[in-house]
């Protein structure tokens, strides 16, 4: 198995830039975790870094996932295993089948892809996984975007960078934001914040896709098998904020809003968002603020990364 260098150490701690547009009547700052140096960056390669960790301690052959292979997870795994000289293999529900630039950079980390019915993944997961270990291969499975506590510790210690930055550069963020999906992203910063004793900081999530109570349902559940024990000590309900109210009809739908918002940031900051996810939640962030008359807060939003589909964007218009 062969060593990815950088994940080897601790990551680098990614840059924090007060943003200089105007986007209502706050201080805005964001966190580039776009800008992490593994393929392409994003919220992914955070995660990948733990599971990294963990592969390296076992014996493992090929590395399945499960996600289509469009994803930006598909893309940092299938680099992940490539870069470590295992085989990647991907279930991916034959429903989504768009041709992004990440599924041409699946193929090209010579991922192996396996469609099935959305109604069938849990068993062709375990059919695929029983037919490697009888030919005698040790496969390691990673849940869909990377979900579980491996994922949510990799947003524990994305708090604790921003903590750290907070008391060097002597400054408090009463809020952050983030695109929330399948959640881990939002459960290992609500795990950071509930640890830390930060009661008075608000983490909002705005979701992609998923519909407020199944979605803030799911980070829930992640939250408690993180902290075991300490989460009925730590725990209260009004430390979740999951809103379904900017999902604008669903994953990865157009809307005029996002697009100029998209081309604003790009503009005026230089740094790309993409239509799925982030530009979405900036986006939301913005009405969100406008909607609850929030002024002179320091709000720190986090770039979860997804350059590839910035380019998809482009490509589109
Ligand atoms: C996957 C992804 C998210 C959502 O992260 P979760 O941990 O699944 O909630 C947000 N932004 C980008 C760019 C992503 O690829």
């Amino acid at each position: 198995m062969k060593q990815i260098v950088l994940f080897e150490k601790k990551l680098d701690r990614t840059p924090i830039e007060a943003l200089s547009g105007n986007y209502g009547p706050n201080h805005y700052f964001m966190k580039r975790d776009d800008m992490l140096p593994f393929s392409f960056g994003g919220n992914k390669v955070r995660k990948a870094a733990e599971f990294y960790k963990d592969i390296k301690k076992r014996e493992v052959d090929v590395v399945m996932t499960y996600g289509s292979n469009s994803s930006n997870h598909c893309r940092v795994i299938a680099n992940m295993a490539a870069a470590m000289g295992l085989s990647c293999h991907i279930i991916s529900p034959e429903e989504n089948r768009e041709v992004l630039l990440n599924t041409g950079m699946v193929e090209r980390f010579g991922a192996r892809i396996e469609t099935c019915p959305v109604t069938e993944v849990a068993k062709t997961i375990e059919r695929r996984k029983a037919a490697y270990e009888e030919e005698g291969k040790k496969p390691y499975f990673i849940a869909g975007g990377g979900h579980g506590n491996l994922g949510t510790e990799g947003y524990v210690k994305a708090y604790q960078e921003i903590l750290d930055y907070e008391k060097e550069n002597h400054i408090r963020f009463d809020y952050i934001f983030h695109a929330s999906g399948t959640g881990a992203t939002q459960a290992g910063l609500v795990c950071g914040k509930l640890l830390a004793g930060d009661r008075d900081r608000t983490i909002v999530g705005i979701s992609i896709a998923r519909e407020k109570e199944r979605g803030r349902q799911v980070v829930k559940e992640s939250i408690a098998e993180y902290l075991g024990e300490d989460f009925a000590k730590l725990y209260r309900e009004e430390d979740l904020i999951f809103t379904d109210a900017y999902r604008l009809g669903g994953y990865g739908r157009f809307h005029e809003g996002v697009a100029e918002t998209i081309e604003a940031v790009m503009c005026g900051e230089g740094i790309p968002m993409d239509t799925t996810y982030v530009g979405k939640a900036f986006w939301g962030m913005c009405q969100y603020m406008k909607e609850q008359n929030v002024t002179d807060k320091n709000i720190l939003f986090i770039h979860t990364g997804g350059t590839p589909l910035f380019f998809d964007f482009l490509k589109a218009e």
